[in-house]
């Protein structure tokens, strides 16, 4: 059997031609159009690139968007008065503070500053915590995340009962990833580094979601055949046979995995375009929400 590809890269262009249009017809009710702030603090190029892209998409969809950046010696102070000056922006709907900060900045204390109506990153605290709680409703949901729900939703005709299996419980995938699969009502096992022979508990998910930063680490033999894949990892591996001399895969090995599970998402064109998506959707939300 080989797999069907969950097509990311499909699915963000749909989800950018929606918000296009309902941007078109903000500005006909004489609305403005939404705004996105940036906050980059640094020059990590990995960092600087993923701004870039986000501004590009911004520009695609006739979103504005507003490009911050502060030196890497910046102190907590000046950094928290930039997004307490955007919170007050009218023109700001969404602020995106870059992650990882600069040593030394603490991370929490900013995003804790970002306005809960303006954290189109949905890393806020309260926005997080209320995720994680039954009967509570988060006002936005962090855009990676979202991306893999939506690629699921749009796979399976219903999460309900399933088994997934979350490989990573990192702050901004791994664990939003499985307190959403369980609003879903999917029954949820989260693996990381201590985790115990995990091929065999990958091998149980109906779902596998895998976000660790290890390319192909999940093996073709752990996927439990008819399985849906997700795969959010991009990783650089050493490739002489391409000009720029390495090429991007994944957390899953991608080539054994299709030949087991019935859905796999592909590195690069899978999770990545939809967190973007995600990102625009948040944006053009909280510009409703004024
Ligand atoms: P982190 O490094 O923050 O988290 C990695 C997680 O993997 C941790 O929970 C860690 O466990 C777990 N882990 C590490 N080694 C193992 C192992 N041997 N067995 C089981 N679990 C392990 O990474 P992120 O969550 O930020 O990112 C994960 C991947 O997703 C990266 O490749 C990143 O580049 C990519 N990514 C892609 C995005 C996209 O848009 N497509 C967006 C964000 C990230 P522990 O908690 O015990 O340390």
């Amino acid at each position: 059997m080989t797999a069907q590809i969950i097509d990311g890269k499909k699915m963000a262009e749909g989800i950018r031609q929606d918000i296009a249009q309902k941007i078109q017809t903000r500005l006909h009710q004489g609305k403005l159009a939404p705004g996105l702030a940036t906050v980059l603090v640094g020059n990590d190029p990995a960092s600087q690139s993923y701004v870039r892209s986000k501004h590009k998409a911004c520009e695609q969809v006739g979103m504005h968007s507003f490009s911050y950046e502060l030196a890497a010696s910046a102190t907590q102070q000046e950094v928290e008065a930039l997004v307490q000056s955007l919170n007050n922006d009218v023109r700001v709907n969404g602020i995106l503070v870059q992650l990882p900060l600069p040593k030394g900045l603490d991370e929490e204390r900013i995003l804790n500053k970002i306005s809960i109506n303006k954290d189109v990153d949905g890393f806020h605290p309260l926005n997080i915590g209320r995720l994680a709680q039954k009967g509570r409703e988060p006002i936005f949901v962090p855009c990676t995340p979202s991306g893999v729900m939506y690629m699921l939703e749009q796979t399976l005709s219903t999460l309900d009962g399933k088994q997934a299996v979350v490989v990573g419980r990192s702050n901004i995938v791994g664990m939003p990833v499985a307190l959403l699969l369980l609003r879903a009502n999917a029954t949820v096992t989260i693996c990381h580094s201590h985790t115990t022979d995990l091929a065999a508990v990958v091998r149980m998910g109906d779902i596998v979601v895998a976000a660790i930063g290890k390319p192909e680490m999940i093996r073709g033999s752990w996927i439990k055949p008819g399985a849906v894949v997700i795969d959010v990892g991009i990783n650089r591996v050493e490739d002489k046979t391409r000009e720029k001399g390495y090429r991007m895969v994944g957390d899953v090995a991608f080539e054994e995995a299709k030949e087991v599970a019935a859905f796999i998402s592909p590195v690069p064109g899978g999770v990545g375009p939809m967190t973007i998506a995600m990102l625009l959707s948040n944006t053009y939300h909280a510009a409703e929400l004024v």
